[in-house]
């Protein structure tokens, strides 16, 4: 199993979060873990804390599930964010 690494110091908010009564695997689901994938972004859709958890997981570029969302997912969504914040320059 791999070992997965926190990059930044954690926020109060993790503290408070429903993940944290879990084992930590299951927000690092195994590439084509579907169902782990799911499940993950179950718990995520009703976390008070889910936005946050979002910003916080694209600002340290973490791995696994984050605010419902997985790394590609949120790769994605900064390509697009660069894309719109460059066509608001030529604009
Ligand atoms: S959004 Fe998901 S990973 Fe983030 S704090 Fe909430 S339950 Fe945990």
């Amino acid at each position: 199993m791999t070992i997965r690494r926190i990059t930044a110091a954690r926020p109060a908010w993790m503290l408070e979060a429903p993940c944290r009564a879990l084992p930590t695997e299951v927000f690092f689901p195994s590439n084509r873990d579907h169902h782990g994938y799911a499940m993950a972004k179950a718990v995520c859709s009703t976390c008070p804390f889910k936005s946050r958890c979002l910003r916080y997981a694209i600002d340290n570029r973490e791995e696994g599930v984050w605010g419902a969302t997985t790394e590609y997912e949120r790769k994605l969504m900064q390509g697009k964010g660069k894309k719109s914040r460059l066509q608001g320059r030529v604009a």
